[in-house]
């Protein structure tokens, strides 16, 4: 195989090992004599790892029995129009923290189900910033609060959670769950995009608090409700069977890995990595993000000139990294580094800019 390392942004890589592992069984599964593809989401064999993974996500975001877990499809895109769908209803109003793009969508169509507050915005940061989250001023009786906890696209990323009191915060966690600890109590909603830092495309987790159920309208179509969801334990109609699996593969690795914890110890050495080549580079790279804000999944940066930002991207593909031209709207370059991103990939990288800087600074 080639030698390359992936920093793609989404979908991300995943472990040579999970990978490994689901070419092995691709064909006849634990000797079912079938692929699991090609089984009934009612077989054994499929419950089998659809509730491992439910449990697995539980015990390392530890969650108590409040909280249900489901694996359901449309992308994170689908939850912007979920959320507001099952809980912004009459007479409510719905409160936002406008981050960055991806929070910007969610609240775009919010808007189009009800009414809809800013509590903080990072215009005038340009998205480079998290807004302080310290004192939102959230009236008692709003609908909940949304909020993005890692701005994939900008490499912006909360540090803390605001608290909301008895307002229900909802999260969209998709480019960082399972990245580091978080005190799960604080959510009411969390949902995810696997195709990040938990597996391939085709599966958004929801973690959903039971006692939210009630305020799901009766009138909303069936398959939109979590209600529905979490009555037929996430098997209401076909999951994506496929994904789940390689979901609970990438789970399994996690714990292998010293579970979220382990995985918080990497991200983070990872991170200071390049950030620290960014920082000592007496700005031939600058990185994009406010310090305070940093992602520990996202690094953003640009070099010196537009032609230098050019000679780089083109001898970076050369050398084999691969999916570092930043997002067609933000430009310049990412590093995406999820779960999955080896820590010696990203040393690889530090090493090549701090070379590139030595030969062309
Ligand atoms: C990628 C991403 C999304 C969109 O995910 P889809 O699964 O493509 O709909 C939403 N939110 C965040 C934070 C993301 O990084």
């Amino acid at each position: 195989m080639a030698n390359t390392y992936n920093f793609n942004a989404g979908p991300g890589a995943l472990p040579a090992e999970v990978l490994q592992e689901a070419q092995e069984e691709l064909r006849n599964y634990q000797g079912i004599g079938a692929s699991i593809l090609e089984i009934s989401h009612r077989s054994k064999a499929y419950e089998g790892i659809h509730y491992e993974a439910q449990q697995l996500i539980k015990e390392m975001m530890g969650l108590s029995s409040d909280y249900e877990v489901l694996f359901l499809y449309g992308g994170a895109s689908l939850q912007f129009s979920m959320v507001p769908i099952n809980f912004l209803t009459e007479g409510k109003i719905a409160g936002y923290v406008h981050c960055g793009t991806w929070s910007g969508k969610a609240w775009q169509e919010a808007q189009k189900i009800g009414q809809t507050l800013v509590l903080a915005s990072g215009e005038k940061q340009s998205y480079k910033q998290m807004p302080d989250l310290s004192n939102l001023n959230i009236p008692k009786e709003m609908a909940y609060v949304h909020l993005t906890s890692n701005e994939t696209i900008d490499g912006i990323q909360c540090r803390s959670f605001p608290d909301t009191g008895h307002v229900p915060l909802i999260v969209d966690m998709s480019s960082d769950i399972l990245s580091r600890p978080i005190e799960a109590s604080r959510f009411s909603l969390i949902y995810a995009g696997a195709q990040k830092n938990l597996g391939p495309a085709g599966v958004t987790i929801v973690i959903v608090r039971r006692s939210l159920l009630e305020r799901v309208p009766e009138t909303i179509p069936g398959i939109l409700s979590y209600r529905t969801h979490v009555n037929h334990h996430s098997l209401y109609s076909t999951p994506p069977v496929f994904s789940v699996y390689m979901v609970n593969l990438m789970l399994r690795w996690i714990v292998n890995q010293g579970g979220v914890q382990g995985m918080a110890v990497r991200n983070q050495q990872k991170a200071e990595l390049l950030y620290h080549v960014l920082d000592n580079s007496g700005g031939f790279y600058k990185g994009l993000a406010y310090k305070d804000s940093r992602s520990m999944m996202n690094v953003t940066f640009r070099a010196s000139s537009p032609e230098m930002e050019n000679k780089l991207l083109v001898e970076l593909e050369q050398e084999g990294f691969m999916g570092l031209k930043g997002h067609r709207d933000a430009g310049h370059f990412r590093a995406s580094i999820y779960n999955a991103v080896p820590y010696e990939h990203c040393k690889a990288l530090a090493d090549f800019l701090t070379e590139f800087q030595k030969r062309n600074g």
